[in-house]
């Protein structure tokens, strides 16, 4: 009970769990914010956009999706908390919001209802239950447990760590420190994260285009070799990169984007070139 409470309202201590690009495995404790407080800043109106994102953003739908799953989960875990303290103050005569503490009390002493220890169960039981289904939900929307992979070539802009992304780009950027050195906690939010990949560069590496645009790497190539976004490689080191403001934005629960648009009318000098 202790854990979901402080889960949903205090922050908690996650061992986040990412792979680089050698395919190693690491885990990462790293304090996170609350979960109310997480969802609060998801259902808030993106700040930053790309220029790509900005043609797109048309008065009715400039509402990013996905918002509204957040909001209307906020709204449920508020009431559950609400509830269960009312219930659990209700039986027990104590004043204290802790939830933990209450269950403890009621456990041990039994309710000044004339609830029997049957009765006392079933009610413990109820509320722990649906807190954690929405504790469930919420690590669901926000990212949470997908598989994690690390962003190459692409250092946290406050402390140079390594920064990782679920693999579906359903989470936000999490910095997880260096080698020997631990995170500076900072946390991009996913829709600002792209801002972040332009200040250092323009071009980012195939790992992070997938997680930006939640397809795999035979798709980018697919649409490079259709000419729908540009590849380039790398000289220095031969990788390939691409051009963040080009790809289309995966919005996490929702399908992946389309691809974008085939090059439009070919130039006279194709025409005469195939003729
Ligand atoms: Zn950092």
């Amino acid at each position: 009970m202790h854990r979901l409470q402080t889960q949903l309202e205090q922050g908690w201590e996650e061992t986040i769990t990412w792979t680089d690009p050698e395919g190693t495995v690491h885990h990462e404790k790293i304090f996170q914010a609350s979960i109310l407080s997480q969802l609060q800043a998801e259902i808030v109106e993106p700040r930053a956009m790309t220029s790509s994102e900005n043609k797109n953003a048309n008065k009715a739908g400039s509402r990013a999706p996905g918002n509204a799953d957040a909001l209307h989960l906020r709204e449920e875990c508020v009431a559950a908390l609400k509830e269960a303290r009312r219930v659990l103050q209700n039986a027990t005569g104590l004043g204290t919001p802790s939830l933990g503490v209450q269950i403890g009390y009621l456990e041990k002493h039994g309710s000044r209802r004339a609830d029997n220890d049957e009765d006392i169960a079933q009610l413990i039981k109820g509320i722990l239950s649906d807190l954690s289904s929405k504790v469930r939900s919420a690590r669901i929307i926000l990212g949470y447990d997908m598989p994690k992979v690390a962003l190459p070539d692409t250092p946290c802009d406050q402390c140079g760590g390594i920064l990782v992304v679920a693999q579906d780009a359903s989470s936000d950027v999490t910095c997880v420190g260096v080698e020997g050195m631990a995170s500076c906690g900072k946390r991009y939010r996913r829709r600002e994260w792209v801002s972040l990949l332009e200040k250092i560069t323009s071009r980012i590496s195939t790992e992070a285009a997938c997680a930006y645009t939640g397809r795999s790497v035979p798709t980018l190539y697919r649409w490079a070799a259709e000419g729908r976004v540009h590849r380039q490689v790398d000289p220095r080191t031969g990788r390939s990169t691409w051009d963040a403001s080009k790809l289309p934005q995966a919005v996490p629960g929702h399908p992946p984007p389309p691809a974008p648009a085939l090059p439009t009318a070919r130039t006279p000098a194709d025409t005469a070139a195939e003729g």
